[in-house]
Order: C-alpha cells, then sequence, then structure tokens
C-alpha cells in the first residue's frame, strides 16, 4: 500500500501539519515514537516532553508575532473539536533587569498592529504592585501580555491535534525512522525495526533529529543544544498561594545565566506540584552526533547546572517554600536564519523542523503551512518562503 501522504515526527509541529493534511487528503499516517517507547529505547528523544510550554504573541518580527497569534487563535477551536483542554490564559509577562534589551519602540508596533493587548512596567516598584512575587532589580523594566498569551501543555496539544488526525481518517504508527530512500515512483521510509512504509509524499518533522539517522541526504545547517530546566517541588498550599504567578521570560544576561523562563507550580501527572524553570548556560552542550545526545539524555551533567539555577531561583522568588529540585534534560535546535526550515527538499520530500527554542506556542501555524506547501506547493500568502527557506550544509561555506 502506498500511502498519499506520511509525517514523521509526531512532535508539535509534526502533529498539526497531520492534522492539516488529513483535512484534505485521505490515506495520510504519522510514524514516530511516543514518549514511552523513545524513552525505552533511548534512539530520539524530542522537545515536548513535558506539561507546560510558554503561549505568548509578540515575537521578534512580524513573522513571528503572526505565527505566534494564528497559532494561539486556533486554540480554542482545536479544544472544541478535540474536546482535551491544553491552553490556560493568565497573560505572560516579559522582564529585563535593565532597560538596555527592551526594545519597546519594536514591542508597541507589533502590538499595535497585530491588535495584542499589554502594560507596561517601569520599575521594579510597579512591577512588585502587579505581582508580588516576584523580585527584580530597581531597574528592571516589563511588559504583561494579556489572554490569549499563557502557556500550553504541549504532550495534550500533540494528543489534540492527533485525536483531530485521527478523526479524519489519519493512522497513527508508533515507530522510528532509520532510513528514506526513492523506490519506483514512491518513497520509501524504513523503520528500526524494518517496519517498511511507502508515500508518494513525506513531510520531514523530527525537530533536533531530522540531520540523524539517515533521513536526509544533505544535511542542514542546525545548531542541536542541550537544554537543562530544574523542576522544583512544592506543596500543594504553596502551588495555591502561587497561582497568580504568570509565566515569566526573564531576559537577564549575566555570564553565568542568560534567557530565562519559569511557569507556576502546576500538577504533573505523578500527582505532584512542579515549578519548572530553565535558562541558556555557558555549560550548554552543542551536539554533533547522534550518540553525544544519546548520552547527555542517559547520563549528561548530573546537577551541574543545578546551583546556578537555584541562585537565580531564588533571587526571583524568595518567598518560595521549596520541598525538593531536580533537573531535567531536554533538546532544542537552531536555524540559520532564526525561523524554522519549512519547504521542499527533492521530489515528494518536505521538511518542517528547527523550533528555535520557541516553536511550541507557534506549532499550529508552522504546521498549517507546511501542509499547505506539501499539498499545494505553495506558502500561505501572508507568509514568504524565503522565510522559512532549508538551508544546506553544503550551501553554508
Ligand atoms: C525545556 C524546553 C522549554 C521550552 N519552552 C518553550 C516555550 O516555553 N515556548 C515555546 O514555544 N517553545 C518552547 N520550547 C521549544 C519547543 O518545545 C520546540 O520548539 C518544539 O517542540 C519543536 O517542535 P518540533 O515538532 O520541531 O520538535 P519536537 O516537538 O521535538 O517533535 C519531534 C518529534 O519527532 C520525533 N522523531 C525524531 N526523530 C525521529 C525519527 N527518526 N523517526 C520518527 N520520529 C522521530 C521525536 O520523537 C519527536 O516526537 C522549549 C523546549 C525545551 C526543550
Amino acid at each position: 500500500m502506498i500511502y498519499e501522504s506520511i509525517i514523521i515526527g509526531r512532535g508539535l509541529i509534526g502533529s498539526a501539519a497531520a492534522k492539516y493534511i488529513s483535512r484534505s487528503q485521505k490515506n495520510v499516517a504519522i510514524i514516530g515514537p511516543d514518549e514511552t517507547t523513545a524513552l525505552q529505547q533511548q534512539i530520539v528523544f524530542a522537545s515536548h516532553y513535558d506539561r507546560a510550554r510558554i503561549q505568548r504573541i509578540v515575537g521578534k518580527d512580524s513573522v513571528e508575532t503572526l505565527l505566534n497569534l494564528q497559532s494561539a487563535l486556533q486554540h480554542s477551536l482545536l479544544e472544541n473539536e478535540s474536546k482535551i483542554n491544553y491552553h490556560t490564559k493568565e497573560g505572560c509577562l516579559l522582564v529585563t533587569p535593565d532597560a538596555t534589551d527592551f526594545d519597546l519602540d519594536h514591542f508597541s508596533e507589533e502590538a499595535k498592529k497585530f491588535d495584542v493587548n499589554y502594560q507596561i512596567f517601569e520599575n521594579s516598584d510597579q512591577l512588585k504592585t502587579f505581582n508580588s512575587y516576584f523580585h527584580f532589580p530597581g531597574s528592571a523594566k516589563g511588559i504583561y501580555e494579556t489572554s490569549p498569551s499563557g502557556h500550553i501543555n504541549p504532550r495534550l496539544l500533540i494528543k489534540a491535534q492527533l485525536e483531530v488526525f485521527k478523526k479524519n481518517g489519519g493512522e497513527v504508527f508508533n515507530n522510528t525512522i532509520k532510513e528514506i530512500i526513492y523506490q519506483n515512483d514512491a518513497i520509501k521510509i524504513t523503520c528500526i525495526d524494518d517496519e517498511i512504509f511507502y508515500a508518494k509524499k513525506v513531510l520531514l518533522a523530527p525537530g533536533s533529529f531530522v540531520n540523524f539517522l539517515n533521513l536526509l541526504k544533505n544535511k542542514l545547517v542546525l545548531k542541536v543544544k542541550s537544554e537543562t530546566t530544574i523542576w522544583v517541588k512544592v506543596n500543594e498550599q504553596e502551588a495555591h498561594r502561587l497561582s497568580s504567578l504568570p509565566p515569566l521570560l526573564y531576559k537577564i544576561n549575566e555570564p553565568e545565566i542568560q534567557d530565562i523562563y519559569l511557569i507556576r507550580p502546576l500538577k504533573y501527572p505523578d500527582g505532584n506540584f512542579y515549578l519548572k524553570m530553565g535558562a541558556n548556560l555557558p555549560n550548554d552542550i552543542y551536539f554533533k552526533s547522534l550518540p553525544e545526545i544519546q548520552e547527555w539524555f542517559k547520563n549528561g551533567h548530573k546537577n551541574d547546572n543545578r546551583p546556578v539555577l537555584e541562585k537565580a531561583l531564588k533571587s526571583l522568588l524568595p518567598s518560595l517554600s521549596i520541598e525538593e529540585i531536580h533537573e531535567k534534560r531536554c533538546i532544542v535546535c537552531y536555524t540559520k536564519h532564526g525561523k524554522p526550515y519549512i519547504g521542499p527538499i527533492e521530489k515528494g520530500l518536505f521538511v518542517a523542523a528547527g523550533g528555535n527554542g520557541y516553536a511550541a506556542m507557534s506549532s499550529d501555524a508552522l504546521g498549517k503551512i507546511a501542509a499547505t506547501v506539501l499539498l499545494e506547493n505553495k506558502f500561505p500568502t501572508e507568509f514568504s518562503s524565503k522565510d522559512f527557506e532549508p538551508v544546506f550544509e553544503t550551501e553554508a561555506v
């Protein structure tokens, strides 16, 4: 049997693309390991094994803002269609320790253009009146974006996308792909257990793993980086006390820590409440090979990053009552131009990968673009192929 289209990667972008493709095509499948299988097999991993991702709207340019906005506007529709709630609209707070890193003019212009509501805080006193739990330096400035900013549960977002995909007749397979080759008029997809699929069209959406195994002949220019978060266990009372904390993006830029993100204590599948915080750190590893990544997920760092993250957390939330802290490993990847790579690669083969650390919030729109390119061979009119052009290693020298 030859599928019309197969999507490789059951992550945030792949599941969104699958939903949109299944609206127009019959005989569509998505293949990727589910979380339990991936963690058991330890071949490929993902950026979505988590409970919370920040949703904001204003991005670094209008393309990013439009992607975020289009995605955010889909949440309630998808929640209704799938009967799965994954989006919470508590707003999002963006803070810089001083004015240097703040382009308020850009923010105001974007917010006006896209009709985003926000509130500005000129100093730490004003920030304190907004939320008394956070502690920022006196010179700090902040912007609070209101709903639909907030946070999303990435596991449930994927589940919701795939519910709709399945309702539309799409098939979901729990497997990992090791090779893609052309055979006769079809694309042959071989899984690690040697199961074989054929498709007329294939969308590669395996996130940070796109250059590994034999998925691509020409490798994409992609920086793949380790990402460490701390999960801070608190009791239910403490979680309740801090329930007004909005998701925070703190543009700190110190030698030992940059770009903190923090999400208030939420209930996780193990029944406990964890506050989550992550940042860019000097210890972060830029991976060159799949075995290095596998080693990172299995044994990486072992608490090396914890002291610096813990120190920053205690400075931000001095009153936090902590029961336990542990480190969790994740992965992100960065493209050459800072936007995901979306586009055709070879006959019938397409790519949508390269989240740049921010593609959970825009994944629905990214999936829609990838679906449009695969189905209609063109970009939606509001986007340009140039912004998402895949850059290959051979071209980049
Ligand atoms: C700690 C952390 C915090 C983050 N916080 C935010 C945030 O607050 N807001 C935000 O917008 N973004 C955030 N991100 C980034 C966001 O999660 C990613 O940009 C997003 O998940 C990228 O989507 P993707 O579909 O490209 O990749 P993924 O979501 O990683 O999905 C790729 C899928 O492909 C599968 N796969 C890989 N290789 C193969 C193969 N060979 N065969 C089959 N399947 C394969 C993987 O198992 C995975 O399921 C964060 C990331 C991390 C790690």
